[in-house]
Formats: C-alpha cells, structure tokens, sequence
C-alpha cells in the first residue's frame, strides 16, 4: 500500500526530491497526474475555476501529443504543468538511460522544469541524472484516487486529514480515478476555502530548499 503521507524515513533517503513546498503562507499546491483527459481535464479546470484555484498537471506526453487544445487551455488558465514521462514508466522497471529518454520525449511537449515519477517509482540514478535539469516533486498527501478499491469519502478524508500549509497533494485527472476524483474535490476544495486556505500553481522555475518533514 502507498503510505498517504510519506514517511519521515522516506523523505531522508531521497534528499533534493521536494515533497513540500515551504509553509509560510497557507497554501496548497494541488497537483493532477496523468491527464489530460478529455473527459475528466475540463471539468477540473472548471472546477478550480469555481474556486479561483490554480494547480499543477503532471501530464503524460503521449495524452499531450493527443490533446494539445487541452495543454493550451491548463497553461491559458493559469496553471503550471508537469512532465510525468511520456510513456508513464515505472522507474524501477527502467534503465536510467530509457528513463531519461522517455522524459525527454515528455519534454518536446510539455516543456517545463517540473517532473514527477509516475508511481512515485525513481531510482537514485534516475532521480540524479533528472535533477541536472528539474526539480523532481513527490507529495505531501495522496488522495489514493487512483485505487478502485478505495471509497469516494475515504478519499476525501485523506487529503483533508493530511494537508498542511505547504502541502503538495495528489489527484489524478484520469479516467480511472474519475468517479472518486469528482465526489473529493469539489468538497476538498470548499473545506479548504473555509479554513483559509488559498491555492497555488507550483513554480515553474523553482530554486527552493526542498522541505524535508
Ligand atoms: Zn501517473
């Protein structure tokens, strides 16, 4: 099982990954993995609209190369934008060489300093040769979205449960997390609003010293 909020120990063994952003203003920074989606983005973006919300998208570069109308409206809206491999690989099945391949492919289309590893899967070697040239970001609270045999509601409490000032939180704008994506965050969004939190794009360009608890 994933731990939802990543372990201290987790955290000490991958210095320079960023987990958190820094907690000095009450701010969020929600993320969406492996869009876009065209039946799922729009409303997303809808969505943060309604709450004059600004997030991140880590996409996938062949679901980029497909939709380009949809990274066009993510960046006009506001928002920041990902690489999250073209291929969706999983690191640990990869060579460092294929690795890095697969992201540069991402790049041509996604063109940006962020990265994150699809399931949270990097190996050290992976992980320095990406850090030459981004800031690789992991999370604070994972909403297990993209898990079938989680419920709606338990997705919901867990991002309420764990974010914090600074919290990198995880949903998925992907079919498969559809169903628990649009019951959670809506209702994340307005618990949210009501404890003053506000939300923020992670910076593209980013030079900050990664948070480690
Ligand atoms: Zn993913």
């Amino acid at each position: 099982m994933v731990p939802v909020r990543p372990p201290a120990l987790m955290r000490l063994f991958w210095p320079g990954l960023l987990w958190r952003m820094p907690a000095h203003h009450r701010t969020l920074y929600l993320t969406f993995d492996d869009g876009p989606t065209p039946e799922v983005t729009p409303w997303v973006l809808d969505t943060l609209r309604e709450h004059d919300a600004r997030g991140t998208f880590f996409l996938v570069g062949s679901n980029a190369e497909i939709h380009p109308a949809l990274v066009q409206r993510i960046r006009s809206e506001g928002h920041a934008i990902g690489n999250h491999t073209y291929s969706h690989l999983n690191g640990w099945r990869a060579t460092a060489r294929d690795y890095s391949a697969d992201a540069d492919r991402a790049q041509a289309l996604t063109g940006t300093r962020l990265f994150r590893p699809p399931y949270g899967r990097i190996t050290r070697r992976q992980s320095a040769e990406l850090r030459k040239r981004f800031t690789v970001v992991m999370w604070d609270a994972l909403s297990m979205d993209f898990d079938a045999r989680v419920a709606p509601e338990a997705c919901l409490h867990n991002v309420l449960k764990h974010a914090r000032a600074g919290s990198i939180i995880v949903f998925h704008d992907s079919r498969k997390a559809e169903m628990r994506l649009r019951h959670a965050l809506p209702l994340a969004l307005q618990a949210w609003r009501e404890q003053g939190y506000r939300f923020a794009a992670l910076p593209e360009e980013m030079c900050i010293t990664p948070q480690r608890r």
